[in-house]
């Protein structure tokens, strides 16, 4: 039997002061107002959107259970987030088609709004005479901000919200209560807790009680002709090597841990080896938990060393990106940078630059640098480029821009179009990282860089083969 004891407390934040159904006492013991109405339980899905391994389905099926209620999934498309276009929606789109299925089979209805989350989501809620809503924890401006007016809305018909951290392995919110300096002041406070997160959930299972509303059933095919019909930005097209959903992200899991996890610490800055995981879009879009691909890396047969260096990154990276993006207010601006990093920038504000860009030129690939133009145009063509030319890249729009300011934006722009992982925390984190000093040190000073860390193309050749990766690039784009 599923119980709210299966999700650990740490994980769950009331958004609203709406009273809870109690389920810490003994048995029968839960509020008078919750189990007599039998009304139903909602989770909305927006950030883990996957059926399985997801603490807040879990939660939301645990507190239906016990009141003997029905349970009901929502997720609301947003007619426009941050930079996302054509391409994002349709990977989005597609593994939600195969969400629907699996809710269908356990019989979870799934409903699909579409509008202002915040407020469409809340309604839905309202009208379905919903007893409590569970959602996923999110540490962006726009999220928290769609979840701020949902609990508004809800509280104001009394009807309590939580947010589960279904995102991070130690959840967000328990690993610190303040931004981190950098990973060397996160990283003990993750592993001190982690062997306490380290365990599975039990499954989502079929739902006994039948939901009373009607819920429309959501059409897989009716979801890829929806994406195509989208009024948004086009010119960033569906990739086809790169299948969505938690179905191809497990596959995508395995094949990483059976043909490339062990070369990872040696080979992983090198974008021709192909040592990375590339289940970048999986995480970013919720089809595949973290917890799960850190359980998987550690009982697979790899060096220790690749697996320490893999779960650095998978964890203590990933989480103090979360981290920055909760507690630092401008996390996608120069105002969530250290002081020292604004003060550096600024004094090298008016220095000369050697080629100024237009967004335009450097969306299109056109600067006089062919390797910054590979990392582009394979962003571009294949919605990710390899994390190391991901720091060179970023760090190059910073040399190449009027101010520190135009190239967060630039960079932020062309990384939120292009990338299928963009509009993630990492990548604002990442972003800030290379241009912004983020949880970096100063190191010797030059000119528009300040004391900002450089990079440049013979840093690269000493990585990997620039010639060979730019011509790999070349003959992917006479591909396509
Ligand atoms: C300028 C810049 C922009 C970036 N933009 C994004 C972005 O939009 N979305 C995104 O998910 N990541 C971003 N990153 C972080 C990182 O480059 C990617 O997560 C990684 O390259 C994805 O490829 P992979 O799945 O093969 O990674 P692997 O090397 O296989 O790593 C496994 C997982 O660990 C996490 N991870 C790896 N590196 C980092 C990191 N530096 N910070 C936080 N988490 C990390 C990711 O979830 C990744 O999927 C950015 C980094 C920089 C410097």
């Amino acid at each position: 039997m599923i119980s709210p004891h299966d999700v650990d407390p740490r994980r769950i934040t009331p958004l609203n002061q709406c009273e809870l159904p109690r389920f810490e006492t003994a048995a029968g013991s839960l509020s008078p107002r919750f189990p007599q109405s039998h009304r139903p339980v909602i989770y909305w899905m927006h950030r883990d959107q996957r059926v399985q391994d997801n603490f807040g389905l879990l939660h939301a099926q645990a507190l239906a259970l016990h009141a003997g209620a029905p349970l009901a999934v929502v997720f609301c498309l947003a007619p426009s987030f941050l930079h996302a276009a054509w391409r994002q929606y349709a990977f989005m789109l597609d593994g939600l088609g195969e969400v629907a299925r699996q809710l269908a089979a356990l019989g979870i209805p799934f409903a699909l709004l579409q509008g202002d989350p915040g407020q469409e989501t809340a309604v839905w809620c309202l009208q379905q005479h919903a007893a409590v809503v569970v959602t996923d924890f999110d540490s962006l401006r726009i999220k928290r901000h769609w979840m701020r007016q949902a609990a508004e809305v809800l509280a104001a018909h009394d009807v309590a919200m939580l947010e589960v951290d279904s995102r991070n392995i130690v959840p967000c919110r328990a690993v610190s209560p303040k931004q981190e300096y950098a990973a060397r002041t996160i990283r003990p406070r993750i592993h001190r807790l982690l062997p306490e997160f380290l365990h599975m959930p039990p499954a989502v299972r079929p739902h006994p009680h039948a939901f009373a509303g009607h819920v429309p059933q959501v059409n897989p095919a009716d979801l890829t002709q929806l994406a195509a019909a989208l009024p948004v930005n086009r010119t960033a097209e569906p990739v086809t090597w790169l299948r969505s959903g938690p179905g191809a992200g497990l596959d995508a899991l395995q094949d990483f841990i059976a043909n490339r996890l062990r070369f990872y610490a040696e080979n992983r800055n090198d974008p021709l080896a192909g040592a990375t995981s590339r289940l970048s879009p999986y995480l970013h879009f919720g089809h595949l938990s973290a917890l799960r691909v850190a359980l998987a890396v550690q009982e697979a047969t790899a060096p220790r060393e690749a697996k320490e260096a893999f779960l650095e990154e998978l964890v203590v990276r990933r989480e103090l990106a979360d981290n920055f993006c909760l507690h630092a207010a401008g996390y996608d601006t120069l105002a969530g940078c250290p002081a020292w990093a604004r003060q550096t920038l600024d004094e090298r504000r008016h220095d000369p630059r050697s080629h100024l860009y237009s967004l335009e030129e450097f969306e299109q690939a056109r600067t006089h640098d062919p390797l910054w133009n590979a990392a582009q145009q394979e962003m571009r063509l294949t919605g990710m480029m390899h994390g190391y030319l991901r720091m060179y890249w970023a760090k190059k729009i910073l040399e190449w821009t009027t101010s520190p300011e135009e190239a967060m934006a630039v960079a932020i722009h062309l990384n939120d179009t292009w990338q299928l992982d963009g509009r993630d925390a990492n990548g604002y984190t990442g972003i800030a990282w290379s241009i912004g000093g983020v949880h970096d040190r100063p190191w010797k000073g030059r000119p528009v860089f300040g004391t900002i860390r450089y990079m440049n193309e013979s840093g690269c050749r000493r990585k990997f083969d620039v010639p060979g990766y730019i011509a790999r690039v070349k003959s992917l784009a006479s591909s396509h």
